[in-house]
Formats: C-alpha cells, structure tokens, sequence
C-alpha cells in the first residue's frame, strides 16, 4: 500500500474511534507489542541514518503517549512469561533498545527514568571494551557530514582518488572500498585509519570521539543502568552472526561474559544483530540456554509466537505519530496482517 494512502486510512480509522476499540479489545490484550529503538541524537545522526536513530524529543513523544495511554510497560522477562500464561495486563509494551550505544546513556536512560519505565538493551560488546568510535559507523557517518563534496586528497588510506561524495551511493562505495581494504585490521588500527579519513575530510576527529558519537556504553556505565532498572542482554560480541555452530556460540558466550562481568546477571535474551536469522541458529541458542530471541519482522507477539524469533515495531525517526500510534493500539498489526495475506493471493 502507498505511503499517503495507509497514512490517510490509519487518519480515518483513528478519527473513527476504531484505535481507542482496539487498543482495549480482548484480541490486544492478548498480544505484546515489542518495541525496537536504536539510536537517540546526540547531535544530527538522525539526519544520517533516519532508520536507525531517533531525536531526543521525539522519544519523549513515544513515551509520554505510553503515559498518557496507560500502556503496561513491562519488564522483557517479564512480559513475555505473562504472554504464554495468558496473564497479561491490557495493552502490553516492551521497550528494546539495539546495540547500546553512549547515547542511550545520555539520551534515553534518563528519559526512561524520568518516565518510570522499565527497557532492555541488546548489548552488543567489543567496541565496548575497547572504547573507540564503532568503525564502519564512523566512516559512514564521516563521509555523509562531507556529502556534496569531490575530495582531491586520499593518498594517506590508498584509496582511489577523488572521493566522490556527491550521492549516497557514491559515498557507499567509497565505504565499501575503505571497508575492505581495512578488513583484516585489529580495532585500535582501524580506529587509525578513521583518524586518517577524518584529517582528509578536515573533520576534528577528537571532537567526534570526545562527544562518544557513535561509541558503546564502558563498562561503568553499564553496570549503572542495569543497576537502575535496565535490563542488558545479548547482541553477539562483534555484532554478527556467523553461520558456523563454534563461532555463532563463542559470539554468543564472549558477548555474555562481557555482559556478566560488568552487570553481575546472567543474560538471557537475545536480539539477531541487523534482523538476520536462520533455522539453524534456533537449536544453537537452545544449547546456550537463550530464553528468548528478538527479530525485526514486525508484528505483535501472541501466545503462538516462536520464542526464538519474536517479531517486533521498529520506531524511527522517520515514523509518523499516527504509525506510532497505530502500532501501540494493535491497528498497524492487523493492517500488516492483511497485506500479507494479499500477497499471498
Ligand atoms: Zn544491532
């Protein structure tokens, strides 16, 4: 369905009262909504990457209409034993975060606590203890604050000369040009190579790493919000998923024992790192003893739901109100549910 088109109906349906019916029905009390978040500004990220971060103020947003709502705002753990013993309150949130980047720190933990609420955070953990801006982040974020621009000057990461950053795909394959050449390099060598293209762009990279843009929370910080009611779990140690058993379970092991040192709890739950599952992973995680697995299909979770691949509603900057809204009440599920099957047909 059109963009306009589902955002003129969703208008109506809520205008019609049908948002208010549904959100206390029966059928949604049912369901648990699991909302996904990743990053919150610290300066103009959102700007860079719209489906991956969110401002500030719009979290507010989400949260005080939760409030306003009274939406059951529940622990992960917590809500999804109450989904499969048919005991949960009317109209069931819970609230993810990926990755668990500084922002978060700064951003949404007091925002979450300011509001009460109760949120997990898919922590994925190396370049959290090596305390560098995330590499391939960095770039790409470098190369979109030089957007429009055709720079001379690449000799010092022997790339091919100019970069083109006119577009956003000719600053894609700059990227990937640089990803590969640095592949094989340690974390702290890459953060070197990072430094070089931020000299070559005339960007001031100490800024960018003093201010933590693109960074993971330390261990400190951490331990501080699991103390507060911050729930952090497993996101794999490097932010992948290898498609061998070995190293899909040391990611897996690496990535608790990271968590575990610095929380002092035995996480759980588990978020596949970008959305990407396989049926062979299922048995793995079962052999890890992960409770619970979060994808990013969308949907609500109902009794019926694999644990293991939990869908959920991804929340962005560039999602509407009226999307938001329609998501919390359970409209946009049903609506999903429809143009799947039309798919079908
Ligand atoms: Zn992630």
């Amino acid at each position: 369905m059109l963009r306009p088109v589902k955002l003129a109906i969703l208008g109506v349906l809520r205008g019609s009262g049908i948002f208010r019916w549904l959100t206390n029905s029966r059928w949604r009390q049912e369901r648990l909504l699991i909302l996904c978040y990743h990053g919150t500004s610290l300066e103009d990220e959102h700007l860079w990457r719209p489906e991956l971060y969110l401002q500030p103020q719009k979290l507010k947003q989400r949260l005080e209409s939760l409030k306003k709502g009274q939406f059951s705002v529940l622990p992960l753990g917590e809500a999804l034993q109450r989904l499969r013993a048919g005991t949960l309150p009317p109209r069931s949130i819970a609230l993810t975060f990926d990755d668990g980047t500084y922002d978060f720190f700064r951003q949404a933990y007091p925002l979450l606590k300011h509001y009460g609420f109760p949120a997990t955070v898919y922590q994925t953990t190396y370049y959290s203890a090596v305390k560098l801006p995330i590499f391939n982040l960095i770039c790409s974020y470098m190369l979109w604050m030089r957007r429009g621009e055709v720079v001379a000057e690449s000799d010092d990461l022997g790339l091919q000369a100019p970069l083109d950053l006119r577009t956003e795909s000719s600053r894609s394959a700059v990227l990937g040009e640089l990803m590969r050449t640095s592949e094989h390099r340690s974390g702290p060598e890459k953060d070197e190579i990072a430094a070089k293209l931020a000299r070559v762009l005339n960007i001031d990279y100490e800024r960018l790493r003093a201010k933590r843009i693109l960074q993971l929370m330390n261990e400190s910080e951490l331990e501080e919000i699991s103390r507060n009611g911050i729930d952090v779990q497993l996101h794999t140690h490097r932010h992948r998923t290898p498609e061998d058993e070995t190293l899909f379970r040391n990611e897996i092991q690496e990535n608790r024992l990271a968590i575990s040192k610095a929380t002092a709890t035995e996480p759980v739950h588990f978020c596949y790192p970008s959305g990407v599952y396989h049926p062979a992973f299922l048995p793995w995680l079962r052999k890890e003893n992960v409770a619970s697995a979060t994808t990013c299909d969308v949907g609500l979770a109902d009794r019926g739901s694999e644990s293991l691949l939990l869908p959920r509603f991804i929340d962005h900057q560039n999602r509407t109100q009226l999307e938001f809204e329609s998501w919390i009440t359970g409209v946009g599920d049903l609506l999903a549910v429809r143009r799947k099957a039309a798919e079908h047909v």
